[in-house]
């Protein structure tokens, strides 16, 4: 019977806390499938395996099983007896059909209770291989690989590892907050979170009433996306027009962008006290825009105590794009918008505000009532993946 076999990497490093991150890709894997015929997940050592009820939908949860975070590999393999005419016959049956000029054998031996070594295990399947196949030994660049996992009670074989995402299990992180706008980079920036671990919420800030409900379509339809890789997601959408026109009418223009970041940075805040969400989250990267210089990041994280996550400060605008498109967030970032910054902004921004001028122009503002405000008037969405009726 064909199974599904889960290697994990980075929890494999963890010594007591293992089975704490296991369970938590466990979970996962079981509500990434959910709406699919998996008769079994169990927890083998170093490894999960996935049972299915019938080989129809194998590529698609195998699919599926690809997006956990947390899966190094995912292999597609036959389960055989602990003996060797098992493995010899279980090897035949997974080349079969299978045309290659050169192959190698990879065994390895979880646990010492099986009589014969790794390297032993590898010259007799090897032998047999020849012996049955056209073929010769390449170690170096073998067009096939037969992979031989020894555990102890039973054996898989399989020729292919398909690459997972790696990182943590969602969950295992605990919760942050996102601040999600229609671009390219913030999505990419709760997609970095969620592979260490976190459970994202968003927060998307609109400029309702002065601006229309593309940008809030748009996070929508991003975190519809993002929920792939977490099952579950809370999305709060903020009415921000009115509080902007605050700050317009009662602060200097070059500083508006970050009094609007600082706000924003706030009212998330509130809603992180509420989520139990442990920091905020957001996709600014050094230097990309007259925002984000050291000194204006600075200043926008002064606003909050909660940490200001950035997962990517450190990265070219082109990596960013490359991996929006890789995740699927890139195409709907790229539809045209209006981001509720835009409103009211200057064309000269300051790059180098300092605490004082900032304290100075906030002296002007009501910012409880603001916060109070942005809350009070956010609406909260919740989406769930897959969809299942
Ligand atoms: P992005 O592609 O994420 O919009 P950007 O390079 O356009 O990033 P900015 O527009 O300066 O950068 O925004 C910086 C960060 O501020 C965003 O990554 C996001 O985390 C947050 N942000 C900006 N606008 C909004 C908004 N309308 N709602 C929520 N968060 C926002
Ligand atoms: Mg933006």
């Amino acid at each position: 019977m064909t199974v599904l076999l889960v290697h994990y990497h980075e929890i494999a490093l963890k010594a007591r806390n293992r089975p704490f991150f296991v369970n938590q890709l466990v979970r996962n894997l079981k509500r990434a499938t959910a709406d699919f015929p998996v008769r079994r997940i169990q927890k083998l050592p170093g490894r999960v395996l996935l049972e299915l009820a019938g080989e129809n939908a194998a590529q698609e949860v195998a699919e599926r099983v690809r997006r956990v975070f947390g899966v190094a590999n995912c292999c597609s393999a036959l389960r055989c007896d602990l003996d060797l005419e098992a493995l010899k016959n279980t090897a035949a049956k997974a080349l079969a059909g299978r045309p290659f000029q050169t192959f190698r054998v990879t065994a390895r031996r979880a646990y010492k209770t099986f009589p014969l070594t790794s390297p032993q295990l590898n010259e007799i399947l090897g032998t047999f291989v020849l012996e049955r196949f056209p073929a010769r030994v390449d170690l170096k660049n073998p067009e096939l690989t037969l992979f031989v996992d020894i555990l102890p009670k039973e054996a898989f074989i399989y020729l292919e590892k398909v690459r997972g995402p790696g990182g943590l299990p969602v969950g295992v992180a605990g919760r942050v907050i996102a601040l999600l706008s229609g671009g390219i980079d913030s999505p990419v920036a709760a997609y970095r979170m969620m592979r260490r671990g976190c459970q994202v919420s968003f927060v998307h800030f609109h400029g309702a009433p002065f601006l229309d409900r593309r940008t809030q379509e748009k996070a929508r339809e991003i975190v519809k996306l993002l929920t792939r890789y977490q099952y579950t997601s809370r999305l709060y959408l903020v009415p921000f027009g009115e509080a902007q026109q605050e700050v317009v009418v009662n602060t200097p223009a070059p500083y508006r962008v970050l009094l609007y970041r600082r706000l924003m940075a706030r009212i998330a805040e509130h809603l992180a006290s509420l989520e139990g969400a442990k920091a905020l989250v957001t996709g600014e990267s050094l230097g990309q825009v007259a925002s984000q210089t050291l000194e204006n990041l600075t200043v926008i994280e002064e606003a909050v105590k909660l940490p200001l996550l950035r997962p990517l400060i450190g990265m070219d605008k082109e990596e960013i794009t490359e991996q929006a498109k890789e995740i699927g967030t890139y195409e709907i970032s790229i539809q045209p918008d209006q981001d509720c910054c835009t409103l009211f902004v200057p064309r000269h921004p300051a790059t180098r505000a300092t605490m004082d001028d900032i304290g100075r122009a906030e002296m002007t503002l009501d910012l409880d009532r603001l916060v109070k405000a942005g809350a009070e008037r956010t609406d909260l969405e919740a989406f769930t993946s897959p969809e299942i009726a």
